[in-house]
């Protein structure tokens, strides 16, 4: 037996990657919040020895692997409807010379725009630019949940921490209340884009598998204050959709088992991420205002005064306008949002399992891990850890993390049995204060929606509304106010007056 685990050690160190040694800090730093770099440090090498040793190595008696695993996600087993469009249809197909507006990337937000040009615009063509396939970037890597945003403590609580650290020319109650306009603005524009997404669906008709019945969210046993804090400052502020649950309550919903109470998204939804993407896309092309070209990589823009310069493997097309809907990739394509712009790895996995007490329908996060269920497995994931920009929409998963998450599984679920055959990772965006993007990037006509937070269900619909409605000039309201969602906040200027600090003077 003993020789059996060495074996197992050996494999797994053996098996360690860079990406492994990275990770290991944000697993440290998120299990043991609030400790010094010691003590984190000691309690970080016990766990990881514990892992090694003892629970990753029980794992073999009732998990296995496929030969070999997957890397297609779970959600991209099926046929690629938009594979080669619009070639395999018509393998003469050129791209138009000039169109109003480019769309880089057809994920959620490049799929959202395509959409809602299609519904709004009485005049110009959209050109949708994807580099693969649709929602082959994280919406078809990610975990299938439909969130209504990072909740109001949380914003606050990330934007503060940036405030406190670049706005030292403002008080500390200045601070304060800025952070609070922050967190009531993404809240508004949060739980409109959910009424939006489910609006849709029933109104269209889209299939994909849209479950609404919330999303459990472990705290950690650590951090109870903070879920009281957290479920308080919702009550207070009217942006309720955040509350606490027993652990009563949070085992009947999700079959997970905690230590202590959850927190609880009422109006949080699953689905299945890439139907979502392909139904709005299959719904844009029927207008014939809206074109899609998949294989086709973006390889520079260039502003060249009344037109942008979109270069693509297949040519130049002029455009007057540009929405920027890679996300985490937005690096790669504009240098400048380097540090604006910032990846950040998750991954997960699928194996056909009995999910142990795990319930469909419901989100579920762990204190250090997500999961859900399916009729025939189970998908379960972790991770955020910075990645360097050039390895932005890689698929590179851990197997060290996926059979840590495994011992989660048997902890939190009781799972018996599960036999893994997808393990994938994805890149989602960061800003310096967790705050998304939505408007424009440059001082003219090229837009973005993007550094999400791994929240892109949350954002991306009325995001991508937001711009559409901006380009085509349509009233209505303004959920993304610039003062706020701008990315001038991180431009050279910010040091000079902000757009946000003539506006805390007048009030
Ligand atoms: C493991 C994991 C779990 C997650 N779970 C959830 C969840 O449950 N709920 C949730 O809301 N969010 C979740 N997220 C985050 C969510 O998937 C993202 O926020 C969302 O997909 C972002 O949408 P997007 O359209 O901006 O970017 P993407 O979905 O990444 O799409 C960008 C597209 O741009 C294309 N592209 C990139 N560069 C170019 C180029 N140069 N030219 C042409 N095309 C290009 C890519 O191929 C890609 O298709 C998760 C992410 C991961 C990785």
């Amino acid at each position: 037996m003993p020789l059996a685990r060495l074996r197992t050690v050996i494999e797994l160190v053996l098996g360690l990657r860079r990406h492994d040694f990275r990770a290991a800090r944000t697993f440290m730093d998120s299990f043991y919040p609030g400790q010094g770099l010691l003590p984190r440090a000691i309690s970080f090498t016990g766990w990881a020895l514990k892992l090694m040793w003892r629970l990753i190595p029980e794992t073999s008696a009732w998990a296995s692997f496929a030969s070999p695993v997957s890397r297609t996600p779970v959600w991209l087993r099926g046929k690629d409807p938009f594979e080669n469009h619009p070639f395999d249809a018509d393998p003469s197909a050129r791209l138009p010379q000039q169109v109003e507006v480019v769309v880089i990337g057809a994920g959620m937000a490049g799929s959202a725009a395509a959409y809602h040009w299609s519904k709004n615009a009485t005049a110009g063509q959209m050109l949708v630019l994807e580099m693969n396939g649709v929602a082959s970037g994280s919406a078809g890597r990610n975990e299938g949940l439909v969130v209504m945003g990072r909740y109001y403590y949380y914003v606050h609580h990330t934007v503060l921490a940036h405030l406190d650290r670049t706005r030292s020319d403002l008080s500390a109650a200045q601070r304060d209340g800025l952070a609070h306009e922050y967190a009531a603005a993404y809240a508004k524009s949060a739980y409109a884009n959910a009424e939006m997404i489910a609006g849709t669906i029933e109104r269209e008709g889209i299939d994909c598998d849209y479950v609404r019945k919330g999303w459990v969210q472990a705290a950690n046993p650590d951090a109870v204050d903070r879920l009281e804090a957290s479920t308080r400052m919702a009550r207070e502020t009217g942006f309720a959709d955040w509350v606490k649950i027993t652990k009563e309550e949070s085992f009947e919903k999700s079959g997970m088992r905690t230590a202590g109470p959850s927190g609880f998204s009422i109006g949080a939804a699953c689905w299945h991420p890439a139907k979502w993407c392909w139904g709005l896309m299959r719904i844009a092309l029927r207008s014939p205002r809206v074109q899609l070209f998949t294989r086709t990589p973006v390889t520079r823009v260039e502003d060249r005064g009344e037109h942008y310069a979109v270069h693509t493997s297949r040519g130049v097309v002029l455009a007057r306008c540009v929405i920027n809907a890679i996300e985490s990739q937005t690096p790669q394509l504009f240098p400048k949002f380097h540090d604006i712009i910032r990846p950040m790895q998750t991954q997960a996995a699928w194996g056909e399992s009995d999910g142990g007490t795990m319930r469909p329908g419901t989100g579920i996060s762990g204190d250090r891990a997500f999961f859900g269920r399916d009729e025939h497995g189970v998908i379960f994931g972790s991770d955020a850890t910075r990645v360097p920009d050039h390895e932005a929409g890689r698929n590179q998963p851990s197997r060290f993390i996926t059979r840590f998450l495994l011992t989660e599984l048997r902890r939190q679920f009781s799972v018996a049995r599960i036999h893994v055959r997808n393990e994938w990772s994805g890149t989602v965006s960061y800003t310096p204060d967790e705050f998304p993007i939505v408007g424009l990037m440059d001082e003219k006509r090229l837009y973005m929606v993007g550094g999400m937070a791994g929240s892109g269900s949350g954002v991306s619909f009325n995001g991508a509304h937001h711009v559409v409605k901006t380009i085509l000039g349509l009233e209505g309201p303004d959920y993304y106010p610039e003062r706020f969602f701008s990315a001038k906040r991180f431009g050279p200027a910010r040091r000079a007056p902000t757009p946000l600090q003539p506006d805390l003077e007048a009030e």
